[in-house]
């Protein structure tokens, strides 16, 4: 198979990248390196079987050539993580459904499959705990650029939902949940790598709230096997699936965790979220995915837990302190 990977430098498109190589697919990534970053697909650029392109996915011309060479697209390109939508707004809902609409476009050209990435973040604030895919989503106002995110994600599914409804073009759609592991940069918000940075060079902590908002963190490794069982699997087409671990944990509990994994003299702090990201600033109290459909169509479960995703990260991070 040869697979175009849109966001493929990324933290999540470079774990996939190395994936379908391994198991004997030609890959291409296309990334404009706006977040994605060149050393997470260094080690790929000799492979015989890797190529790659800087440039962004709205530029038609090279996005027509790399999609009429390829079998399918896993579309990943994005902009990602909380700080950097709530400070960049604009940024977001363009290149979020723009680009979706751009992939799309040239994908029906050539009747090529696309894999989208998107978010549990489309669930919003639902206290529905576990979310399944058709639970209904509940979002904030559109005054709280946060929730910016989750609708242009949701316009980006119904986009790709209704391509295959009314050209046939086959779509699947997966919901990632708090994705984890090495080469993901705390830069954006995220706040594993945070959290392990802040431990490993015995700095704060910095819990956001109360500390009680929960989260199922998501070892990458489980996420790119879950896409790869997904892109095999004709009944997908059409579907929505959600992907993510079922191990639930509270943020202070994760900073513990961190904390007494990596033996850190570290305080843990509180930080009211006005502070953190901007006044008024709204966040999801708890989010578990339901996978039952994933694992009745695929068996998919997933195999690390949290403490194995926190050493992960820990070796990642210790390597590439400055
Ligand atoms: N968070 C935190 N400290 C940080 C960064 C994030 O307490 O330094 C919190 C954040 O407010 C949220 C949770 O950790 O409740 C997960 O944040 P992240 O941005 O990783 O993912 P989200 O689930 O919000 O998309």
């Amino acid at each position: 198979m040869k697979a175009l990977i849109t966001g493929g430098a990324g933290f999540i498109g470079s774990h996939l990248a190395e994936a379908l190589l391994g198991r004997g697919d030609e890959v291409t990534i296309v990334d404009d390196l706006s977040t994605g970053r060149f050393e997470n697909i260094a080690h790929l650029v000799d492979h015989p079987r890797f190529h790659f392109a800087i440039e962004t996915i709205t530029n038609e011309t090279v996005m027509d050539r790399l999609v009429s060479e390829c079998d399918v697209i896993f579309h990943l390109a994005a902009a990602v993580g909380v700080e950097l939508i709530v400070k960049s707004p604009v940024h977001t809902i363009e290149t979020n459904i723009m680009g979706t609409r751009a992939v799309l476009q040239v994908a029906n050209r050539y009747r090529k499959k696309v894999m989208i990435a998107s978010t549990s973040e489309v669930y919003g604030k639902s206290n529905k705990i576990p979310f399944r895919e058709d639970d209904d989503r509940v979002m904030g106002p559109t005054t709280r650029s946060r929730w910016c995110y989750a609708t242009s994600k949701a316009v980006d599914e119904f986009l790709a939902l209704a391509y295959w409804k009314e050209k046939h073009l086959p779509t699947v759609i997966m919901r990632f949940f708090n994705t984890v592991g090495p080469r993901q940069t705390g830069q954006y918000g995220m706040v594993v790598p945070r959290f392990v940075t802040q431990a490993l060079k015995g700095e704060p902590i910095t819990v956001y709230g109360d500390g009680q908002q929960s989260r199922c963190f998501t070892h990458v490794s489980d996420t790119v096997r879950a896409a790869l069982l997904l892109v095999d699997e004709p009944k997908a087409v059409g579907e929505v699936f959600n992907i993510g671990s079922p191990e639930e944990v509270t943020i202070l509990e994760l900073a513990r965790r961190v904390k007494n994994s990596l033996g850190s003299p570290s305080e843990i702090v509180f930080i009211p979220y006005d502070e953190a990201y901007e006044a008024g600033f709204e966040d999801m109290r708890r989010r578990v995915p339901d996978t039952t459909k994933l694992f009745r169509l695929t068996g998919w479960e997933a195999r690390y837990n949290l403490d194995e995703t926190i050493l992960a990260v820990a070796e990642y991070v210790k390597k590439n302190l400055p």
